[in-house]
């Protein structure tokens, strides 16, 4: 009856609860275990001209695959490792990685990478990421660092302390999931950025829904006034890309240019680009 449902439902529910718990605690071990043993790798998803289809850069993507677990999705770990407090030491064996590998690509390929919300709260991150170029030998004018809003309005003065350390070392910044997050236009005046990803959810819906099409046209027209760099996220067919280009998008990413790589994948991927480019101007 009604009462054993009742009673039914607190058990199933108490119980999801400890199955989460269970779960976060042995991705946290495993992760931790995962990180020591420098076992997560960033594989790599292009950023192109929409026009040339030229290869610009590659994002960074953290990808782990334990023994017992398999494949666990960064949109479940990340927020994990954040939690836990082990996002900085994840950060630093993704970016050594992903350096090495973008030391190898063509100079006016750059490498662009995800920074945490909690890592914009940490002041040693700045100095973390200059001493992995540094011993790498990738130049801050290759790399681009990836910040959420939501990342810039945690703790907003050591957010922009960040910024300002990784932009006079030569770094850029793009803001990330662009009209995802809390942030106002009007706090758009004081972030220095150099790049806007406009988030992939605008993308997905753009082609059945009107009013998508002009909130896309007036963050075009915006970042087109402000001079900022502009990046569309998601797109999955050339009608997306097409559209997006008629808008005055110039960068985009997506599945229809290629999904994340594996790091000796990409470096044929980025040597193929090369080599064609320079056959279509020969
Ligand atoms: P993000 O930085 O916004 O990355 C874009 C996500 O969209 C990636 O998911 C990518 O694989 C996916 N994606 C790319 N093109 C398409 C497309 O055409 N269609 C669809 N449906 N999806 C596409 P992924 O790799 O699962 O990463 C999820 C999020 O996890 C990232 O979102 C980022 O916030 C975070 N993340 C990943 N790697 C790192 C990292 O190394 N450090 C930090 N802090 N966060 C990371
Ligand atoms: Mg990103
Ligand atoms: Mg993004
Ligand atoms: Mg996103």
């Amino acid at each position: 009856d009604a009462k054993r449902t009742g009673r039914g439902k607190v058990v199933v529910y108490s119980q999801e609860i400890e199955d989460k718990a269970r779960r976060v605690t042995g991705i946290e071990q495993a992760l931790r275990r995962a990180v020591a043993a420098g076992e997560v790798e960033p594989w790599f998803q292009p950023i192109v001209s929409l026009s040339t289809r030229q290869v610009l850069g590659y994002e960074a993507l953290a990808r782990w695959t334990d023994r017992d677990l398999g494949v666990v999705s960064p949109a479940e770990f990340i927020p994990i490792a954040e939690e836990r407090g082990f996002i900085g030491q994840l950060s630093q064996v993704l970016l050594c990685k992903a350096a090495r590998a973008a030391v190898d690509w063509p100079e006016e390929v750059s490498l662009s990478f995800n920074l945490s919300p909690s890592q914009l709260v940490d002041q040693n991150t700045s100095e973390q990421v200059l001493t992995i170029l540094r011993d790498t030998g990738l130049p801050p004018s290759r790399l681009q660092i990836e910040i959420t809003e939501t990342g810039m309005m945690c703790e907003p003065a050591s957010a922009e302390k960040i910024v300002e350390d990784l932009r006079a070392a030569g770094i850029r910044i793009a803001l990330d999931d662009f009209g995802t997050g809390q942030s106002s236009l009007g706090r758009l005046r004081q972030l220095h950025f150099d790049t806007i990803k406009i988030d992939q959810a605008f993308v997905a819906s753009m082609l059945a829904d009107a009013p998508t099409q002009h909130i896309l046209r007036a963050i075009l027209d915006m970042c087109r006034g402000l001079q900022k760099d502009v990046v569309a996220e998601g797109i999955e067919c050339e009608d997306q890309a097409a559209r997006l280009a008629a808008f005055g998008c110039q960068k985009g990413q997506g599945y229809l240019f290629g999904r994340p790589m594996r790091a000796d994948a990409t470096a044929a991927h980025v040597h193929g680009y090369a080599a064609s480019a320079r056959a279509a101007f020969a």
